[in-house]
């Protein structure tokens, strides 16, 4: 909607909302007949003068605070913060907690919307404190879980990753939805990342379990116990927690495979390692599979490693897998075909380095580096390798 069919919309609404207050029977008896007050064409002429702010703010006095037009009022107050007219939304909604006509249940809807202005104004002490009272007094209310949802929302941009666990495992008991569960999974491969930087590794290792223990599913804790682990030097044991990621979610595989080839040296298990590179490959084919397999097959026959890339490339063609059909093509050849076959690599090269990795399956954000929270939509977990043609 444009903004002049957004006012206009507005200005019919408050039309509506004086009109209700006007007929509501409790005023009947004390006021018969009511004129339409001048605030209202205050505001109409602004409206029509294009000055669409003053216009607002003379409906929004023109109307009285009662039953019939609180949601008027409270959908005004929630509009200016999302046009990031802040200190509006905070005056509405203040004004409206300050009336002695709402109810208990308004005022908690009033509250929980002021909670939201002051995050979105940067004033997160006040609206911690606001949702702590508000959570402290509102046990069991319909309430809770937004007030819980809103509390995680402001620890989690805070980085307060303890306090952040302490509300979120409150919020998935009252309502365990798989956005929440996902989240606090993550809440604690961040806590045990930050335990992992002071090298307080059982701590650290102990999160990565709790994270598996909300959520299943979770990649990231997998592949972090195995880090703890591999730190550790129980390499076996780090062998297995990132076997068990690629069960989990095979996408990670290219995030996986360095760290699972890192730990197979390092117990000289390089036939497990093999058989792990073939079954992945077969269930599901991947550039960094297949070039791992081309490196090992490199030790022992090249002409075996080059056919099974060639036939690889067909069944999966990548232009990574190119790139380095290429570069085994250059190793055998002399002279003008060198030379052409070394303008062809860079370039190739340049392609390959200049394509994003990672992609959020949510909104499409793409990039270079792997983020557990995508820094556009803001989801946890949805950031992942790329796949087809021009990624794995
Ligand atoms: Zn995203």
């Amino acid at each position: 909607m444009t903004e002049i069919g957004l006012f206009v919309v507005l200005f019919v609404a408050l039309f509506v909302g004086w009109a209700m207050g006007r007929k509501s029977p409790a005023k009947k008896n004390k006021q018969t007949k009511k004129s339409i007050p001048t605030d209202y064409f205050r505001g109409l002429n602004h409206l029509l003068n294009d000055q669409h702010s003053e216009a607002i703010d003379a409906f929004v006095d023109s109307l009285e605070v009662n039953s019939d037009t609180f949601d008027i009022h409270l959908t005004l107050g929630n509009l200016f913060r999302k046009k990031g007219e802040i200190q509006k939304a905070i005056n509405i909604h203040q004004n409206l907690l300050a009336r002695p006509e709402i109810s208990q249940r308004e005022m908690r809807m009033v509250q929980l919307e002021l909670a939201s202005d002051f995050m979105s104004a940067g004033l997160l002490d006040r609206a911690g404190r606001l949702l702590l009272n508000m959570a402290s007094t509102s046990r069991k209310s319909e309430f809770q879980p937004k007030i819980l949802t809103l509390l995680v929302d402001l620890y989690e941009f805070e980085q307060s990753w303890d306090k952040a666990i302490q509300i979120g495992s409150e919020l998935i008991k009252e309502t365990p939805t798989k956005k929440e569960i996902k989240r606090l999974a993550h809440f604690h491969c961040e806590m045990a990342q930050e335990l992992q930087k002071k090298e307080q590794w059982k701590p650290a290792f102990q999160h990565y379990k709790l994270a598996l223990d909300v959520d299943a599913s979770c990649v990231r804790a997998s592949i972090g116990a195995a880090d703890v682990l591999n730190s550790q030097r129980r390499y076996r044991d780090a062998i297995k927690e990132l076997k068990h990621a690629a069960d989990q979610d095979p996408e990670f595989i290219s995030v996986i495979i360095p760290k699972l080839k890192e730990c197979y040296q390092k117990v000289w298990g390089s036939s497990g390692y093999i058989k792990f590179l073939q079954e992945h490959n077969h269930k599901k084919p991947s550039t960094t599979l297949i070039m791992a397999l081309v490196q090992h097959y490199m030790e022992t026959d090249k002409d075996y490693a080059e056919m099974f890339l060639v036939e690889q490339l067909r069944l999966h063609p990548t232009i990574k897998g190119f790139k380095e059909l290429i570069s085994l093509q250059l190793a055998d050849s002399q002279g003008y075909n060198q030379q052409h076959l070394v303008v062809l690599f860079e370039l190739i090269d340049q392609l390959v380095q200049a394509k994003h990795k990672f992609q959020c399956r949510q909104c499409g954000f793409s990039g270079h580096q792997l983020h557990w929270q995508c820094p556009s939509c803001k989801n946890w977990g949805v950031v992942k390798p790329i796949h087809g043609l021009e990624g794995e």
